[in-house]
């Protein structure tokens, strides 16, 4: 049966919890999270053997916690992020590596931290290997391939293909695998992260290139990762993932590769969109309601510094309006929905390319709230300061309550970073 998304215009309410009442205790903008979301997309994962959430999409401790409670392992792209998922209660080492460093560079401190620290590491350019190989010799690791294909909603998320920077290029395995051994690096694993999402057709092209592969390198590959990409629907009437058709592939080739090397092949998924993002909604106050000639603006105090998908990919969002008189059935206008930020690309009803568009919402005034929903994942996560906006805060709901999980930025927070030199000229004087 398809699933198929349903978005009101209308929220009142988030797992439980009013949305007036969030605000009105935490302020705005603000990220909630809703933890029961969380439980059930995992839920829906555990046919594989393992989940490896990729913690870029929304590295909150307490979203990091859930997932370890929740027997969910994870993926690190920088330092930053192993230090996270250990601050969080991940331990280094284990079988399978509860952390997974998987990028395509060292940079010098990850590449310390990951040494001295026993992390896993997969390896997505030669590079790493090298530089890897140099200073941790007898340590296993696996490769992220990059079959020669990608797929992905726009340029800038495509993971695959010659114009991709990701992956090593799927020509150069054998090289790759050679380089390795010549380091005393063992290949234990291999990894495509392609974001095939939804096209069936397309994966089974990837999974045919991931039998490929893993054949190539032969039976000392004991672990092959789908990577990410599961979508999610942004859009009323979109259909959710057929998970059962995505994993039967992806079953099938970890099974042809068990019966080719006589051996178990642990069969790993890396999502991070799929399991947070519809459990994330930013609320922000309308603090202006503008009509410019024929265009009607609800100017929200959340902009682009709380949430970039918009400007940055032109991504939908669906969006909804607590009305603060509980009237559910109010006239629809067509409204753009922008932020406070000096730019006029902050809109967050925009297609790909900065097209304004507008968008179907019930009539609201200043002081009421809009939600901008399925926004937990590359949401807070991609934040910024930009017009010396402080950080929103984020607040999880779990069990009916509301919990603070990252208090608002503070303006001497903004700044404690940075060094006001004295001017020459005060300095003489
Ligand atoms: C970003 C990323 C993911 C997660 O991608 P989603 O589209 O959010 O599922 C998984 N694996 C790697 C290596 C990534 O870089």
């Amino acid at each position: 049966m398809v699933r198929v998304a349903e978005y009101s215009p209308y929220r009142t309410e988030i797992g439980g919890v009013p949305v007036a009442e969030i605000a009105r205790e935490f302020g705005t903008p603000t990220y909630v999270y809703d933890e029961s979301k969380i439980r059930e997309r995992i839920a829906e994962l555990r046919a594989f053997d393992v989940i490896r959430f990729a913690q870029k999409a929304c590295s909150n401790l307490a979203i990091l916690r859930l997932m370890h409670r929740e027997g969910v392992l994870v993926d690190a792209v920088s330092a930053g992020e192993v230090r996270r998922a250990l601050a969080a209660g991940y331990s280094a080492e284990g079988d399978p590596p509860p952390i997974v460093y998987c990028a395509d560079i060292f940079d010098r401190e990850a590449l310390g931290l990951v040494v001295e620290g026993g992390f896993h590491v997969n390896c997505g350019s030669m590079d790493m290997i090298d530089q890897y190989g140099a200073v941790a010799p007898g340590r296993e690791i696996t490769l992220r391939i990059n079959p020669g294909f990608g797929h992905g909603h726009s340029r800038k998320t495509n993971t695959g293909g010659d114009h991709s920077k990701h992956g090593i290029w799927h020509d150069q395995l054998v090289e790759a695998l050679v380089q390795a051994e010549d380091l005393g690096l063992s290949v234990t694993g291999l990894h495509m992260h392609i974001g095939s999402g939804s096209d069936f057709e397309h994966l089974a092209q990837v999974c045919a290139a991931m039998e490929r592969a893993a054949k190539t390198a032969g039976r000392i590959i004991r672990s092959i990762s789908a990577g990410g990409g599961l979508p999610i629907p942004y859009r009323s009437g979109e259909a959710y993932v057929d998970l059962a058709a995505y994993f039967k592939l992806w079953d099938a080739t970890r099974r042809k590769l068990e019966e080719t090397f006589g051996h178990k092949v642990r069969l790993e998924i890396e999502p991070g969109r799929y399991l947070v993002a519809e459990s994330g909604y930013l609320i922000a106050e309308i603090r202006a309601v503008k009509k410019q000639a024929d265009n009607l603006f609800y100017l929200v105090d959340a902009g682009f510094n709380c949430l970039a998908r918009p400007i940055l990919y032109g991504a939908f969002h669906p969006m909804s309006i607590c009305p603060l008189d509980g009237r559910v059935n109010r006239p629809l206008d067509e409204v753009i929905v922008g932020g406070p930020l000096c730019e006029s690309g902050d809109i967050f009803t925009q297609s790909e390319g900065g097209f304004v568009e507008k968008r179907l919402l019930p009539a609201a005034t200043v002081g009421e709230y809009l939600v901008i929903e399925c926004a937990g994942a590359y949401g807070f996560a991609m934040a910024s300061n930009y017009n010396s906006h402080l950080l929103p805060a984020e607040v999880l709901v779990r069990d009916g309550k509301a919990q603070l999980i990252r208090r608002r930025q503070t303006f001497e927070e903004l700044i404690a970073a940075e060094t006001a030199l004295e001017s020459k000229s005060a300095a003489l004087g």
